[in-house]
């Protein structure tokens, strides 16, 4: 039977595990954390991502590699080619880790990015911040995630800080302009080792101290909207050949223009909700991709509102679905719970989330208000 091994243990490797555990094969996965929530699911080698030998015994104990996040070190991808199969290859992680050239990877497949410099200097920042306009946001190019590594330039006299700030991190910076935008969605978007292409229904997004909260689905935008970003994440994966799951956040600006924030080529929180709602999860279709299987069915099944459980939640939401819920049963909400198993559940931390199945999104927006759990989020 074909072994997958997954760089990194942490939910996304668990889930991956879980769906493709049932389609009959058998994990491994490379962690430092001897309580990675992956461990608990696949085998585990305990070992720095960065841990040449650890990389050689997931190579030798697999027959197809995957990764969990994209910050993999390149040497390391480069082993892993080398010594085992790794169908979605080190070029797709050598373009999104790196914001510089996968906004210009998006733009050759013809997609529009929000206008950007790139930022070498004090006087190439004050001149970007001229031509770009403000608001605007300077970001660090590489390890970036839930808004770390950014500062946003609402006055053109705060260029210079910021600039200082994020010059003393060492990393390499872009500078984007602020699109003013209605709203965010998401689009999943597979892409299998034999070139078949399938996206995802689009996700709208809403984010609470930069860290997602809420994905609704259908996302509240008009038809055509929706259809427009399913094809222009499929011609992204298209045209940077990916392979595997492509996750594309865009901005929906207020004339309808779509813009695409960044990519991330791995299962993404705001596909989480495809676990009950779509004829195929996500995972399972990450796996069918790599292993070179037809892509499954990615219609919704129903309307669904997906909403992370982070450490201050945890309790309150365990508590509350081990009892009768009788205001899901009134709005006519299904929610369904997933735990990742972490130890530590720390304010902020992704701990879980819940897919909430209704008739209308707005019912399970409600659900979401009336267990005083998620306090005071305008959605
Ligand atoms: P993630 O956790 O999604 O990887 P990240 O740290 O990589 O986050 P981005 O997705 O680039 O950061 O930005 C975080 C959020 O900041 C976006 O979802 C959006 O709300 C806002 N944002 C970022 N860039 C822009 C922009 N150019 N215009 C408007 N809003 C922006
Ligand atoms: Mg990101
Ligand atoms: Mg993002």
């Amino acid at each position: 039977k074909t072994t997958i091994g997954i760089l990194g243990g942490g939910q996304l490797g668990r889930m991956l595990t879980l769906a493709g555990t049932a389609m009959g094969y058998r994990f491994v996965t490379l962690d430092p954390a001897a309580d990675a929530p992956c461990g608990q699911v696949a085998r585990q080698i305990e070992a720095g991502y960065d841990d040449e030998t650890a990389a050689l015994e997931l190579a030798r104990q697999c027959d197809v590699i995957t990764y969990e996040f994209e910050n993999v070190d390149a040497d390391v991808a480069s082993l892993l080619e080398r010594e085992s199969y790794v169908p979605q290859g080190s070029a797709l992680l050598y373009t999104t880790q790196h914001r510089l050239r996968e906004k210009r990877a998006i733009e050759a497949a013809g997609v529009r990015v929000a206008p950007y410099r790139e930022i070498t200097s004090k006087d190439t920042m004050q001149a970007a911040v001229s031509e770009l306009g403000v608001p605007c946001v300077l970001k660090t190019v590489t390890g970036g995630y839930d808004g770390k590594g950014q500062r946003v330039i609402r006055e053109a006299n705060q260029a210079v800080a910021a600039y200082a700030e994020l010059a003393a991190t060492g990393a390499e910076l872009v500078l984007e302009q602020f699109i003013k935008f209605e709203c965010e969605i998401s689009v999943v978007v597979a892409r299998s080792t034999n070139g078949e292409i399938k996206t995802f229904p689009p996700a709208e997004n809403i984010h609470v101290n930069n860290i997602l909260h809420t994905s609704i689905v259908p996302a509240r935008v008009p038809t055509g909207i929706q259809i427009e970003a399913q094809k222009l994440a499929a011609a992204v994966a298209q045209s940077i050949q990916a392979v595997g799951l492509l996750a594309v956040e865009l901005f929906v600006a207020a004339d309808g223009r779509l813009y695409v924030n960044e990519l991330a080529p791995r299962p993404h929180n705001s596909g989480h909700y495809t676990m009950e709602a779509c004829a195929t999860s996500q995972f399972e279709q990450h796996i069918r991709a790599i292993c070179g299987l037809p892509l499954g069915d990615t219609s919704l099944l129903s309307p669904v509102v997906m909403v992370n459980v982070l450490g201050e939640h945890l309790e309150g939401i365990i508590a509350r679905t081990g009892q009768a819920d009788a205001e899901a049963l009134e709005l006519g909400v299904i929610p369904k719970l997933h735990i990742y198993g972490k130890t530590e559940a720390k304010t902020g931390r992704k701990m879980g989330h819940v897919n909430l199945l209704c008739q209308d999104v707005e019912e399970g927006l409600q659900w979401i208000e009336q267990t005083n759990l998620w306090r005071n989020k305008n959605l």
